[in-house]
């Protein structure tokens, strides 16, 4: 259902997709009126990998996106339409990818299949699902706590008023103009977040950020339970690119197939995703069964990472999700980190809204940084190294032939640290984090 576009609330949230439901959810259950703005720009049905992470995330919210593997009908899956499978992923193989160019054909080396990494606050399954559906399912559950929704609906610039803001200005679809008040404000506009720019946010340019492309093409595997990860993807030259080629069987009938690449690499500023794209599928089509045409057209982004945007809270506004860079340098994911701030920022807020001070939310920049902040400097030290073609190739040999070394970095680059545990991944990742202390932010 959606509001009149002129309303007052206690939380505005602009931007609907998982940070934004993410905190409209948290503040309605504590008895928040909450306004969703969303102006649906992403509708997109391409298939995305939830890590353990999200799913535990997901589930603290309310949603069990697990729960939805059970009770498809696997006879029909091929003719299934709308986007509300979600197909349960237990392995993770990565594979390193033959940096030659003299094999177009995209010959493969070494691989090494693993469970995902265990670890006490996330459950042994990830999966693949698509954006939409899982918003999908966000949005129920919220509409059913009393979140109201302003939809199609573009947040035009906030309404500041002595320095503070207090909402937002909307257009509808159809050009009508309205104002949003709320006492507080959570922008959640996703990676190019330009309500966020006009409150003053500023990306760090020299930091990372990647771009991703992916399309959906039919497939016999697309029941299988391993994703694959191809790392030492090359540009044209042979020269690996920092970043990695993935393949995500849906059980929907298709393999999700997709690059991602990231801006340390030195060819970064001339390389087409889609191009890259494009060639990437043309070597692991055979492998992959893959239906020459695609099922689902080829859609790409960027992905700001490692919280290289800020600051994260104003006097009466927090930013989540994509809008604050929170995703996972290692990884490029980022729905898991967008639930999570999410979920911080609607508890802060609520707190703020509770003892009704504004200060309150200064704590939520803090809290993301104790829960992201050393990990993610040595994430983004580790994408300047991998960035490094020399450095890169190294490691993409040893992730495809070393098993162990590839479970390691697994649980180092998706934050599934055993609390307490003396494991080599835990040693390497303290001992980075002690070197990241003294070295200068990049
Ligand atoms: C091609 C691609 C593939 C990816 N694959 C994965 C993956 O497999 N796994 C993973 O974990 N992550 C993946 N990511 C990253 C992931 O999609 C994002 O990190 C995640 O969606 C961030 O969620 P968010 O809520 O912050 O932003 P978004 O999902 O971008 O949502 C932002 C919302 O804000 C709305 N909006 C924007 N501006 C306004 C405005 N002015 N007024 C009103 N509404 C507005 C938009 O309509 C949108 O609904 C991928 C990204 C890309 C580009």
């Amino acid at each position: 259902m959606t509001e009149p576009a002129d309303t007052t609330a206690d939380v505005l949230v602009v931007g609907g997709g998982p940070a934004g439901l993410a905190s409209a959810i948290e503040l309605a259950r504590r008895g928040r009126d909450v306004v969703v703005v969303d102006r649906g720009d992403t509708t997109d049905e391409i298939a995305m990998l939830f890590t353990p992470r999200a799913v535990a995330a997901s589930r603290r919210l309310g949603v069990d996106v697990l729960d939805r593997a059970d009770v498809l009908d696997r006879a029909d899956v091929l003719d299934r339409d709308g986007a509300e499978w979600f197909h349960p992923i237990g392995r993770v193989r990565i594979t390193a990818a033959m940096a030659d160019p003299a094999h177009p054909g995209g010959a493969v080396g070494p691989s090494t299949s693993s469970a995902w990494p265990r670890v006490r606050v996330a459950p042994d399954n990830g999966g693949v699902g698509t954006r939409t559906g899982f918003v999908a399912r966000l949005r129920a559950l919220a509409a059913t706590l009393g979140v109201r929704f302003l939809d199609g609906h573009d947040a035009t610039q906030p309404i500041v008023e002595r320095g503070f803001v207090r909402g937002a200005c909307v257009r509808g679809p159809d050009g009508a103009t309205g104002e949003v008040r709320a006492t507080f404000t959570v922008v959640a506009d996703g990676a190019n977040s330009h309500f966020g720019r006009l409150l003053g946010t500023y990306r760090e340019p020299d930091w990372p950020m990647a771009l991703a492309h992916t399309a959906g093409h039919r497939s016999p595997l697309h029941l299988a339970n391993e994703v694959e990860v191809v790392v030492g993807v090359t540009d044209r030259a042979g020269t690996p690119i920092a970043g990695y080629g993935w393949m995500f069987p849906t059980g929907a009938g298709t393999v999700g197939i997709g690059v991602m690449l990231v801006s340390t690499s030195p060819s970064f500023a001339v390389i087409n995703p889609a191009h890259l794209l494009e060639r990437f599928t043309e070597q692991h089509a055979d492998r992959w069964q893959l239906d020459p045409d695609p099922a689902t057209p080829a859609v790409g982004g960027r992905i700001p990472l490692g919280a290289s945007v800020g600051p994260l809270a104003g006097p009466t506004y927090v930013i989540v999700g994509d809008a604050g860079g929170v995703a996972n340098p290692l990884t490029g994911l980022g729905i898991d980190t967008a639930l999570e701030s999410g979920i911080i920022a609607g508890d802060v807020v609520g707190e703020a809204l509770d003892e009704g001070s504004a200060a309150v939310l200064q704590q939520y920049p803090k809290l993301i940084d104790d829960r992201y902040g050393s990990f993610y400097k040595v994430g983004r030290l580790a994408d300047r190294f991998v960035g490094q073609p020399p450095v890169a190739r190294r490691l993409h040999a040893a992730l495809g032939a070393r098993p162990a070394f590839a479970e390691g970095t697994l649980r180092v680059a998706l934050q599934h640290l055993r609390s307490g545990r003396g494991g080599v991944p835990e040693l390497v990742e303290r001992t980075a984090r002690a070197v990241a202390t003294f070295a200068p932010d990049a």
